[in-house]
């Protein structure tokens, strides 16, 4: 984002009165954390400002300071509408085409505030006004921190926004372990943990909180494993039925996918989950090193994200998504070196 960008949003900072913050659907620690650490900054400069999320989101996020201030769209929609008719200046955070807002999609696109969007995501798209997007970032949570300091703003960080922003950086990185991890991530790290971002009570919030339930579904998940090694790709299946026989709770399947890429050799882990609700199988992608799975889900399950995370989605049965994607698997003759 160049100088001249940041002085006309702190311009626009400087005028606006409402604003109206937004992460994509099925908001993850990254979109959480991202929106409330900026709720938090942009309130304490003074401003009206209001997180609104597309739809709900998993319950280990559900301590985040500020959590019981959020707006559900799905679940109240005439207010998160009037707060978007009334806004001057919408933030979109961790997502950049609007289709990622879900439902919210129509309603953002009428809407004529100024747009600043915040992602680290491939192939923006540009619907904002202001645009920054990298797509080398750990997180959109290490870039509302960067962007705070564009603003020369860091010495206003507080705990709560310390503690918001760890949780994307953390979720985001595989707890700091994925590629996309550098020393300036870590850098980024170490500030929060001196402004009061607590490690170890985070990582317990986030990871330490599940039910007896949960530690099922993950047993019966690994049981439904299939490893492909003539194509280093190892697959994960749950089907609704199996959801509810586990008491299956939103976020409950967060990390399941990232077990097929610790089997030796595997470099493309994937997980099918059945939505009988939505009609969908949502799908997760995960890879090491060199294969690209955004380009992967682009081309084949109208999803995207990045070069070794990104997700889809597939209108077929599970067993037709499973054969269409086992026949899609040749095609990629760099997984069979
Ligand atoms: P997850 O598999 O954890 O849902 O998502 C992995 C990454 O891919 C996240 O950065 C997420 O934003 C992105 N992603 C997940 N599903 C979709 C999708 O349907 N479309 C696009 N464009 N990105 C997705
Ligand atoms: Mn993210």
């Amino acid at each position: 984002m160049i100088e001249q960008a940041i002085l006309e949003i702190t311009a626009e900072l400087s005028q606006a009165k409402n604003i109206v913050i937004v992460p994509h659907k099925g908001p993850d620690g990254d979109a959480m954390g991202s929106t409330l650490a900026l709720m938090h900054f942009l309130r304490n400069k003074g401003h009206k400002v209001h997180v609104i999320t597309p739809n709900d989101y998993p319950k280990f996020l559900k301590w985040l300071p500020g959590n019981d201030e959020v707006i559900i769209y799905e679940k109240d929609k005439s207010k998160a509408e009037n707060l978007i008719n009334e806004a001057d200046l919408v933030f979109a955070l961790d997502f950049n085409h609007l289709d990622r807002s879900g439902d919210m999609q129509e309603i953002l696109t009428a809407s004529e505030a100024v747009f600043i969007m915040i992602d680290h995501h491939r192939e923006p798209s540009d619907f904002a006004n202001y645009t920054y997007s990298d797509a080398e970032m750990s997180s959109t949570c290490e870039m509302v921190y960067h962007f705070i300091d564009k603003l020369r703003a860091v010495p206003k960080i507080t705990s709560e926004i310390a503690t918001c922003l760890y949780v994307g950086i953390m979720t985001d990185t595989g707890s700091f372990r994925f590629s996309a991890t550098s020393a300036k991530t870590h850098r980024v790290i170490a500030d929060l943990i001196d402004k009061g971002a607590v490690n170890y009570e985070i990582h317990n919030n986030v990871f330490d909180t599940f039910n007896e339930s949960r530690l099922q579904l993950l047993g019966t998940a690994l049981q439904n494993l299939r490893v492909k090694p003539e194509y280093k790709t190892a697959y994960i299946s749950l089907t609704q039925e199996e959801l509810d026989k586990n008491n299956f709770q939103k976020g409950d399947t967060e990390g399941f996918v990232n077990y097929g890429l610790s089997i030796e050799g595997v470099v493309f882990a994937v997980i099918f989950i059945e939505n009988k609700q939505e009609e969908i199988i949502k799908i997760s992608f995960r890879s090491k090193g060199e294969f690209n799975v955004n380009k992967f889900a682009r081309t084949h399950f109208g999803g995207g994200g990045h070069n070794n995370a990104a997700g889809g989605k597939s209108d077929l049965s599970m067993e037709n998504t499973i054969v269409k994607f086992n026949s899609i698997l040749p095609e990629y003759k760099e997984l069979q070196k």
